[in-house]
This record gives structure tokens, C-alpha cells and sequence, in this order.
């Protein structure tokens, strides 16, 4: 931490923030220039709150220079994570698409979701069965009926299964019939459930909350780093904002700077990032070009008869039309997408 002192601030005042850092355990190195002195506070707490110094007579200003998260920077790991889940990763050359519904509904309807997302290249099938909606009144998801449908539908496309917990209570559950434990938006921040999920080992696609900054979102991830468990996928997925023409607004430019400070993979969800259909399509090509390590994008078989998202899903013809293009755009930057999907599952040999 730098601290910068007034032009006119006396000797004392020096002196007392000078006490003030060694007392929280620092390294106080001064320097005194023609017209200021300035402070290089070394050791001492990530944790500390620099507003401390910044109150005290004669500060000017303090400047952080290391990051307040640890485990999820690029200067504890400099070198990228990779999350494995079966035979796929995530954060390697290799674009990883997560598809399927908001939410599971039917059987067949899951069914008809797998095959579809599996047939144009998607390795995980997404869908929740515990649903965070921001009205009581609306469907909340079949629980555990969910997804033991979901399990099984993937399993018959040869799919991974992501899907969302919302409480610590539902982990074991969730846990057991999903590769990928999804912690949504609107759970960013809830610390609880963070340093529960720390303490597995499951795979944990953290989203992004609807108005975190990104050092919070990283923080967030350092909770479920320091209880241990090592596989955090983070997930762009828009934030709120003065536009209104769409549901959030989509923030590709979190992509390179997350790869930037950390070393967690990320992936981008253009479904919640844009809420709207046609919107989707451009925004999944934006976040691959941007170098994003996946995508989740909500699929419908009937997207106008959905129980939740409907107009922000888009049809299985759209999503293998995306597919494809994504095919094009991923090795234009050094990377690879899914390239011969019945090939590599040993499929038609
Ligand atoms: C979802 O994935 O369906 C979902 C509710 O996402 P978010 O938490 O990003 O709103
Ligand atoms: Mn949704």
C-alpha cells in the first residue's frame, strides 16, 4: 500500500500515520520529496481496510497494490487452471459449451433438450431444478424429481450435468446428480453456501452477482479456494445497469480482465446477460472471440412454452447455427471447439 501525504501536512501527522501502519503490522518505508512525503506500507493484512489511512489528518491518498483476494490471483498461480469434470476441462485450448434449459420441466422435455445440445457439440447439459426466481409466485423447479431427469437424460447423450444449488442444505442433493454446482447470481455473495461448497470437491460455476464488482466476484471465489476445494469455473452473466433495452447488460470486457487477475477459468452465459433470444447469438460469438474458456446458453425444444426464461432461450436450430459459427471463430484465436463431436465420443467407429 502506498500512502501519499498532503503537501502541507505536518511532521506529526506523518508521524502518526506512521505509528498507525506499524501498529497494524507493516513495513513503513518514507520517502520525502520537495513537496510531499510519501509511504510504502509493506506486510501487514490483505484484509485491511485502507479506509483506516485515509481518514487520518494529513492523508492525501492511499493506493492498494496488492490485491485483496490471494488464492484466485494470478500472482499466487500465475499459470491458468484447468476444472475437470469426466474426460472434459474447462480453462484448457478447448471451448466448452454448457447447454440446455432454465429449467427442467418434463422428462421429455429434458430428454429432447440433451439430445439436442449433445447433437450440435455441447459436453454439459444445464438446467435447474432448484430455481432462484425473483417472484414467489413463479415456478420454483421440481427438486430432486428434476434431477433425477436431468441425470438420466444427460447420461443417455453421454452429457455432464450442471445445475444450480441455492442453500447449503441442498448440496448433498445436488451434489449427487450434477457433475457441476451452479451458485447463481443472486448468491454470489452469500458466504454461507460459499464455504459449504469449499468443502467439497465438486466442481463449483460461480456466477457473477447481478451488481458485484469484479474484486468482490473474486473474493468470492477465494471462499470456496480457501476451504479447499480447488475447481471454480466463474460465469460473466451481465449486470445490472442503466440500460434498459436489455434484461442486464453483458460485460464481455470482465473476460480479459478476470484472465488478467486471476488464473480461474471463465466462461460467459449471453442468455441471462441479454435476456432476449435474438441477442444471444451475437453475444456468444462476442464472448469466444473475447477468449472466454466456455459458454452456458439456455436452449428450449419449445422455447414460447418454457416455465421460466422462454424469451431469453433460444431453439436447437439457432443453437447449431451458433455451433457452427462458434467452429469458425474459436481457432481464428488458438482455440478449439468440439471440432468432430460423434468422433470423440467414439461414436459411428
Ligand atoms: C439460471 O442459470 O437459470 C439462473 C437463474 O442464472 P442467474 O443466477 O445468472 O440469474
Ligand atoms: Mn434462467
Amino acid at each position: 500500500m502506498v500512502v501519499v501525504m498532503e503537501e502541507r501536512a505536518s511532521e506529526e501527522q506523518v508521524q502518526h500515520v506512521i505509528a498507525q501502519l506499524v501498529e497494524k503490522g507493516f513495513d513503513v518505508h518514507r520517502s520525502t520529496g520537495q513537496l510531499r512525503s510519501v509511504l510504502g506500507a509493506v506486510g501487514g493484512n490483505r484484509s485491511f481496510d485502507t479506509r483506516l489511512i485515509e481518514v487520518m489528518d494529513g492523508v492525501h491518498e492511499v493506493l492498494r497494490i496488492t490485491e485483496p483476494y490471494k488464492l484466485a490471483s494470478r500472482t499466487f498461480k500465475p499459470e491458468r487452471t484447468t476444472v475437470s469434470f469426466g474426460e472434459f476441462r474447462v480453462g484448457g485450448d478447448e471451448v466448452i459449451v454448457m447447454a440446455g434449459p432454465c429449467s427442467v420441466e418434463t422428462d421429455a422435455q429434458i430428454s429432447a433438450s440433451a439430445a439436442a445440445v449433445r447433437k450440435a457439440g455441447a459436453k454439459v447439459l444445464r438446467g435447474g431444478a432448484f430455481k432462484p426466481r425473483s417472484s414467489p409466485y413463479s415456478f420454483q423447479g421440481l427438486g430432486e424429481e428434476g434431477l433425477r431427469m436431468m441425470r438420466a437424460a444427460a447420461d443417455a447423450e453421454g452429457l455432464k450435468v450442471a445445475s444450480e444449488v441455492m442453500d447449503v442444505s441442498q448440496i448433498e442433493l445436488v451434489a449427487r446428480y450434477a457433475d457441476i454446482l451452479q451458485v447463481g447470481a443472486r448468491n454470489m455473495q452469500n458466504y454461507t453456501l460459499l464455504r459449504e461448497l469449499g468443502k467439497i470437491r465438486t466442481p463449483v460455476l460461480l456466477k457473477r452477482g447481478i451488481s458485484a464488482t469484479i474484486e468482490e466476484w473474486l473474493l468470492s471465489a477465494e471462499y470456496v479456494l480457501s476451504g479447499g476445494n480447488t475447481d471454480v469455473i466463474l460465469c460473466e452473466r451481465g449486470i445490472r445497469t442503466f440500460e434498459s433495452y436489455t434484461r442486464n447488460t453483458m460485460d464481455i470486457s470482465a473476460i480479459p480482465v478476470v484472465q488478467k487477475l486471476s488464473h480461474l477459468p471463465i466462461v460467459a452465459d449471453p442468455s441471462h446477460g441479454t435476456g432476449l433470444r435474438d441477442k444471444v447469438t451475437p453475444m456468444a460469438r462476442a464472448a469466444v472471440a473475447a477468449g472466454a474458456d466456455g459458454l452456458i446458453i439456455e436452449v428450449h425444444p419449445d422455447p414460447d412454452k418454457a416455465l421460466s426464461d422462454g424469451a431469453q432461450s433460444i431453439f436447437p436450430s439457432q443453437f447449431d447455427r451458433l455451433m457452427a459459427e462458434l467452429r469458425i471463430i474459436a481457432p481464428a484465436i488458438g482455440r478449439s471447439i468440439c471440432l468432430d463431436p460423434v468422433a470423440r465420443r467414439g461414436w459411428g467407429t
